[in-house]
């Protein structure tokens, strides 16, 4: 997600970043929120644009609550990514807490509602003071808008605030991953209902609201799935322990027998003693010219890359992967390759213990 968004600021540290569809949306805001309130306003595109701003505005006072909580209990945001439909604060993984997430999830809508609150009770004021029905108008449109945003969000199904609500109030009765699956099935009964809903009054905006709720609570079941197999798994239980290195001094014409051998895609590379030094890949041997292959050693062509350790979390495993830009690393214990792992090992292994 981080790719299709730009960055526009940040606060309390928290990067804020705009998704590349609210750009493509932002004209069809301003035309929609103009025609609907405006239409009769010499001012029709500076409300909607006035009013699309100020969406935009209290979208984002939405999620910077949500993420003050989060930081102020330690959970960290890697940022705050808003898109035409709302917000989504990114935490890098799920509070350990559910009376910390329940927090978390809750000051979202309430910070809405309270901002509606404000704009609603500030129009009265404004209409004693200098009359004006479109400043007027204004107001009340952004106290509801910002109500709503807060009262939708309270639904208690995923991706909305009240999905997360449910799911740490049922995580007090029920392990966490369970207790995910039973606010899912709650929240894929309301997006059913609200698909007929929307059926019956041919309302396609409620059909596709349904269907995104729908996704949503699917998405969440699978992500806590792997996330909470993954949580207690150590590198080295997913590890593969029979793995073949090759030695510095060997030659790349006689890698490459050994790789038609053994038919790895890399190979840790060991000194003479057993070390660990780096790794060599299929790519690295096969991009040697084939009348240079007898001239040169493994160690000319071969990488270093950081090793794993075999206590490693899978977790901290699955992040060095990625950074690594491999997709298997070694794992290395007192200096000693002992194992080779991918992401597929994890997984799988992930899979398996939760079967
Ligand atoms: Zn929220």
């Amino acid at each position: 997600m981080a790719y299709s968004s730009i960055r526009i600021g940040s606060i309390f540290g928290i990067p804020i970043r705009l998704h590349i569809t609210f750009l493509i949306a932002l004209p069809l805001f301003i035309w929609i929120f103009g025609v609907a309130f405006f239409p009769d306003s010499e001012l029709m595109w500076l409300w909607g644009f006035l009013l699309t701003l100020g969406l935009f505005a209290g979208v984002t006072l939405h999620e910077l609550a949500h993420s003050y909580v989060a930081k102020k209990n330690g959970v960290p945001i890697e940022s705050i990514v808003l898109l035409p439909i709302g917000g989504v604060s990114q935490m890098e993984n799920i509070p350990d807490d559910p009376n910390i997430e329940m927090r978390m999830a809750l000051v979202g809508p309430l910070t809405s509602i309270l901002v509606g609150v404000v704009f609603l009770l500030c129009a009265l004021p404004l209409r004693l003071f200098f009359y004006s029905p479109e400043v007027e108008l204004f107001f009340v449109i952004m106290g509801s808008i910002n109500i709503f945003l807060g009262l939708f969000n309270l639904l208690p199904a995923f991706p909305m605030d009240g999905g997360r609500v449910l799911r740490t109030w049922l995580a007090k009765r029920y392990r966490y991953d369970i207790a995910t699956k039973h606010a899912v099935s709650v929240g894929h009964a309301i997006a059913v209902v609200i698909f007929i809903l929307g059926a019956f009054t041919l309302d396609i905006m409620l059909m596709l609201v349904a269907m995104f709720i729908y996704i949503g609570g699917s998405e969440e079941e699978r992500q806590t799935n792997v996330y909470y197999a993954i949580r207690d798994l150590k590198v080295k239980d997913a590890m593969n322990t029979k793995v073949d290195c090759i030695e510095e001094e060997k030659r790349i014409s006689d890698a490459i027998e050994e790789l038609l051998r053994t038919k790895h895609i890399m190979y840790p590379v060991v000194n003479r003693d057993g070390y660990y030094l780096g790794v060599v890949t299929l790519d690295h041997i096969s991009r040697v010219q084939k009348e240079e292959r007898d001239a040169l050693l493994v160690k000319d062509v071969m990488v270093y890359v950081e090793p794993l350790s075999a206590e490693m979390s899978a977790k901290d495993a699955i992040q060095k992967l990625s950074k690594s830009g491999f997709n298997r690393l070694p794992v290395v214990e007192n200096g000693k390759v002992i194992g080779i792992v991918t992401l597929g090992d994890i997984i799988r292994t992930a899979q398996i213990l939760n079967a």
